[in-house]
C-alpha cells in the first residue's frame, strides 16, 4: 500500500490552504486557536462561504452539492479544514440527515430539504436517544400513531445536541407497537416550530449548553415527512450511524493543536527555561506526536481502502479512529494547560460585558484560552 500522495494531490492541499487563509474571517479563525465555541451565526456564516465555494457536502453525489472528490481528496480537505482551523459544516445536517434522504428519501424530499440542509439554512438536531434508550436505542419509546394525513408524535428524547439552534428534528419514533422491536421503528422529519415540542436545556457539568431535552406531545407531523418506508426506520438509523464513524479522528485540529504548544512552549517558561527545553515535557510531547502519527496512517489505511468497500457499510478500522481520536485531543488539551497554566481559565471578557461570565459553551472548555493571554504576551498567531 502506498500511503504517500500524488503530485496532483499535493496541489489540491495548496488550493484547499490557500481558499481557507482567504476565505476563513480571521475573527472566526481566533475563536478557533483560542478554542471559544463559535456562535450559531459564525456557523451559518461559514457553511454558507464552503457551500458558495461548493465545499459545504465534498462526499454527497455530485448532482445533488457534491464534488465529486475521491476519498484521498475528501480526506485532504478535511484536514486542511481542521488545521486552518475552520469548523466543519453541521454534521447532523451533512453528514447524518442529509445522506439519509438520498439514500432513502423521496424526490419531494430530495428537492426540498437538501439545499437548504447543505447552505445551512435549515439547522437539524437528531432525536434518537431517550431516557431508558440510549446504548439500548430499539427500546425507544416515542410513539407516531397514523391520524388521516398526519402521524401523532408523544414522548421524550434527550441528550439533543444544539437543538436550541434547530428548525427541524430527525427522529426515531415507534410505528407499530406489537412488532419486534427493531421492526417497529420509522425515521420522521418533524419542523420545531410544530405546536406541541417543547425544548429543555440540560446544563453540563462545565455550566455549558450543548444538550437538551426535547418533548413531543401530540405533535402533528404530515404523512409526507417520512423518510423512506414506514417500520424500515432502523436501517436508515445503522446506515446514518456508520457515516457519523468517518471522519471523526480530527487529525488535523490535533495537528493544529500540536503546531500551537511547541509555538508558546517556546515562549513560556518554568524558570530560566523555555517549557519546550524541559526534557520531561519533551518526552511527552514526542509521545502525542508519535501516537498521532499512527493514528493518522490508521486513517489514510480507511481511506485508501474505501474505494474497494461496499457502499453504505463503514470499515470496522473505523471504530478505532473515534476512540484513539478522543485520547490525543484529551492529551493535546493536556499539554496546552500544562504550557499556558492560570490563562487556561474558562474566562471571557466578553461574556463579562453581557452580565455573566460563565464558561463557554460546550464540553470542551477546559482547552479554551484567556484571549487576554495573547494580548499580554504579546503573541499574534
Ligand atoms: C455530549 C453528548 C451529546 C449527545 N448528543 C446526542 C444527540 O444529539 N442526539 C441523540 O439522539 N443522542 C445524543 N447523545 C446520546 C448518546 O448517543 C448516548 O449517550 C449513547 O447512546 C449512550 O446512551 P446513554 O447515555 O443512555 O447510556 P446508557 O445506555 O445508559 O449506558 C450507560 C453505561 O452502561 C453501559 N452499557 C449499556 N448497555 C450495556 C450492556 N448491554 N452491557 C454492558 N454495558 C452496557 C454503557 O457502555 C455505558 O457505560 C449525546 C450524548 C452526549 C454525551
Amino acid at each position: 500500500m502506498d500511503l504517500r500522495f500524488t503530485d496532483e494531490e499535493l496541489a489540491f492541499r495548496h488550493e484547499v490552504r490557500a481558499f481557507m487563509k482567504s476565505a476563513l474571517p480571521e475573527r472566526l479563525r481566533r475563536k478557533m486557536i483560542d478554542r471559544h465555541h463559535p456562535s450559531k451565526e459564525d456557523l451559518v456564516q461559514w457553511q454558507q462561504t464552503l457551500n458558495a465555494k461548493g465545499w459545504a457536502v465534498p462526499h454527497w453525489p455530485v448532482e445533488w452539492g457534491g464534488t465529486g472528490w475521491d476519498p484521498v481528496r475528501q480526506y485532504i480537505f478535511q484536514d486542511e479544514l481542521q488545521q486552518a482551523p475552520a469548523p466543519s459544516p453541521l454534521a447532523f445536517n451533512t453528514s447524518m440527515v442529509g445522506p439519509v434522504i438520498i439514500a432513502f428519501g423521496s424526490e419531494e424530499q430530495k428537492h426540498r430539504f437538501l439545499p437548504r440542509i447543505a447552505s445551512l439554512e435549515d439547522w437539524w438536531c437528531q432525536g434518537f436517544s431517550e431516557p431508558g434508550a440510549g446504548s439500548d436505542l430499539a427500546s425507544l419509546k416515542t410513539t407516531a400513531k397514523r391520524d388521516g394525513d398526519h402521524y401523532v408524535v408523544n414522548g421524550q428524547k434527550t441528550w439533543t445536541t444544539l437543538a436550541q439552534h434547530a428548525d427541524w428534528i430527525f427522529c426515531l419514533v415507534r410505528t407499530d407497537m406489537a412488532a419486534k422491536k427493531q421492526e417497529g421503528i420509522s425515521f420522521l422529519l418533524i419542523d420545531m416550530k410544530t405546536p406541541g415540542i417543547t425544548v429543555r436545556p440540560i446544563e453540563t457539568i462545565d455550566g455549558g449548553h450543548e444538550i437538551n431535552e426535547v418533548f413531543l406531545d401530540d405533535v402533528r407531523v404530515p404523512v409526507e415527512n417520512l423518510v423512506g418506508q414506514e417500520n424500515k426506520g432502523w436501517d436508515y438509523a445503522k446506515f446514518l450511524l456508520g457515516n457519523e464513524r468517518v471522519g471523526i479522528a480530527r487529525v488535523g485540529v490535533s495537528k493544529e493543536r500540536i503546531r500551537r504548544i511547541k509555538e508558546l512552549a517556546a515562549i513560556e517558561r518554568v524558570g530560566d527555561e523555555p517549557i519546550i527545553s524541559n526534557p520531561r515535557f519533551r518526552e511527552k510531547l514526542a509521545a502525542v506526536e508519535v501516537e498521532l502519527k499512527a493514528l493518522e496512517m490508521t486513517q489514510l489505511r480507511v481511506v485508501a481502502a474505501e474505494r474497494h468497500r461496499e457502499k453504505g457499510k463503514p470499515d470496522p478500522a473505523s471504530s478505532i479512529l473515534k476512540i484513539k481520536g478522543s485520547e490525543i485531543q484529551q492529551a493535546t488539551t493536556e499539554l496546552l494547560l500544562e504550557v499556558v497554566g492560570p490563562y487556561a481559565l474558562p474566562y471571557q471578557p466578553e461574556q463579562e460585558e453581557e452580565g455573566w461570565n460563565e464558561p463557554p459553551i460546550g464540553p470542551e472548555w477546559a482547552g479554551a484560552i484567556a484571549p487576554t493571554y495573547f494580548n499580554w504576551r504579546k503573541i499574534s498567531i
